[in-house]
């Protein structure tokens, strides 16, 4: 269906209604999204800026990051942040520059990196008021923001607070930048897990983030990884299981996951043989079918994976919904959603980490913002959705030792088949209730999974990351 909303946001009366209504403007640009696969230097000619609070701990992980992929730094502030830059920068050919802090920025930024990793005191939060107060309306259209923090656990109060304070400056500032599709993470670093934020950096500079903002995403050095990260292929030889493959967002993701090199074991219903065999050989894969609600699924996935010499990347996607109030829902619907959406992710678990799961592997599962802030009509959808976030959380520190990751991605709103079945007018508002204004597309999600699937990801485990474009609800 076309994009009613967009159409009648061109129209000058018809812009007025809607925002007296409350209903927040359609922005007709789309995001800008990655068209091709992972590259070696993907922020190539980028202008990225660099600024930072008092002490910053991180911007020499930042200065490699950049410098190694392409973009073109400049440093807001005094000459101290050039430092980092001396050597990555002479290594990659990419010096950088610098902007005295009050200096009015001659082209736009597509991005501004703040470390704020060395804030200890409310004073010293002062430092993002006075470099974002000017800069921020020189952030390019789909431009990004990536602040940089500390845990705040264990902390003085008053260390605590500051650091969290960056939490609701993130938050916030994803609003409102989000009308030009721009995106503002933190990145918050554990102690000892620097080497870690390259491969995250990367990933929320690019454009594969479009529909991820407002997300607080911590990185961790709990779980042993590889020292050396591949930034082209990065899933070269890996073999991965994605259930729900036949289309909408296990499609896309099928198709990303083998873009980077993995060999994809695309599951559906039996039903669904049709588009999963056609799948499975447009993109070099192979087809199972089984039905994961069934209670023989797990022997049959566990012996297909075995045969393939095991399994590193497990994609639960496959979900349903079968919506009604509580008065009006069948016990059927109750037990039907949770079994598909969390019963039966949790006994294939069970049996791929008991048989074909290698060293290093990594596990991804479908959450939704359904499952974070619940939604009428969907007490089983949504239970079914949190459970998901109690299983990762409560399996990602048992794995911790073989290397395995465990995380969930709750998407927002996605045009999908599921999301068509949605009714017209709830569905219109719904892809508007984000920050960026519009639905997010399955290969957001899918860009994701891929991350996550990555060897740069290690850092992240137990981890939520919401893909919804900082929708309002469940924020
Ligand atoms: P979709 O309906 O387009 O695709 C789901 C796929 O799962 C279908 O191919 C279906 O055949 C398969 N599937 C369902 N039950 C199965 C079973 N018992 N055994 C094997 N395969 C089965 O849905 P989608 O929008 O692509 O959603 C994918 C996942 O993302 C789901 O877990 C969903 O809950 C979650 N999600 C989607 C959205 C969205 O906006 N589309 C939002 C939040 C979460």
């Amino acid at each position: 269906m076309g994009d009613l909303l967009i159409e009648i946001g061109q129209n000058p009366h018809a812009r007025r209604l809607i925002k007296q209504l409350g209903l927040p403007i359609p922005m007709p640009e789309r995001l800008r999204r990655a068209t091709t696969p992972w590259e070696e230097r993907p922020l190539h000619d980028k202008d990225v800026v660099l600024a930072a609070g008092e002490n910053p701990t991180l911007t020499a992980a930042v200065a490699q990051t950049l410098a190694a992929a392409g973009a073109s730094p400049l440093v807001v502030g005094d000459d101290s942040l050039l430092e980092p830059f001396r050597t990555p920068g002479e290594a990659h050919g990419r010096p950088a520059r610098k902007l005295p802090l009050g200096e009015e920025l001659d082209r736009r930024a597509d991005a501004i990196v703040f470390d704020a990793s060395g804030i200890d005191s409310i004073a010293k939060l002062r430092a993002l008021y006075d470099v974002f107060h000017p800069l921020v309306t020189k952030l390019a259209r789909c431009g990004r923001v990536v602040v940089l923090g500390r845990p705040h656990e264990g902390l003085s109060p008053a260390h605590g607070a500051a650091q969290l304070a960056l939490e609701g400056f993130v938050r916030s500032i994803a609003k409102e930048i989000g009308k030009t599709g721009s995106t503002a993470q933190l990145l918050c670093v554990e102690p000892g897990a620097e080497e870690r934020l390259p491969a995250v950096l990367r990933f929320f500079l690019s454009p594969r983030s479009a529909f991820v903002s407002g997300q607080p995403i911590r990185i961790s050095a709990r779980v042993p990884g590889p020292k050396t990260i591949p930034w082209v292929q990065p899933l070269q030889g890996k073999i991965a299981l994605v259930t729900g493959a036949a289309r909408g967002i296990g499609a896309e993701t099928a198709r990303l996951l083998a873009a980077e090199g993995a060999h994809v074991v695309c599951l559906d219903r039996p039903d669904d043989d049709g588009p999963t065999s056609q799948l499975a050989r447009e993109i070099g894969g192979s087809p199972l079918l089984a039905d994961v609600s069934r209670p023989e699924a797990a022997a049959a996935i566990v012996d297909e994976l075995t045969k393939r010499g095991g399994v590193d990347i497990v994609v639960h996607n496959a979900g349903i919904t079968r919506d009604k109030t509580i008065a009006r829902m069948s016990g059927e619907y109750w037990d039907l959603v949770l079994n598909v959406n969390l019963d039966a992710v949790i006994r294939m678990t069970d049996a791929i980490l008991a048989g074909p799961m290698r060293q290093g592997g990594r596990i991804i599962c479908l959450s939704s913002i359904a499952g974070i802030a619940g939604n009428v009509g969907q007490t089983n959808y949504a239970a079914s959705k949190a459970g998901i976030i109690g299983f990762i959380k409560s399996l990602a520190p048992a794995v911790v030792d073989k290397g395995i990751t465990v995380n969930a991605i709750a998407p927002g709103f996605i045009e999908t088949r599921l999301t068509a079945a949605v009714p017209v007018a709830i569905r219109e508002v719904a892809r508007r209730m984000s920050n960026v204004g519009q639905g997010g597309l399955p290969k957001d999600v899918g860009e994701m999974v891929v991350f996550l699937a990555s060897p740069g990801a290690v850092g992240i485990t137990g981890s939520v990351i919401r893909t919804c474009g900082g929708a309002w609800i469940g924020a």
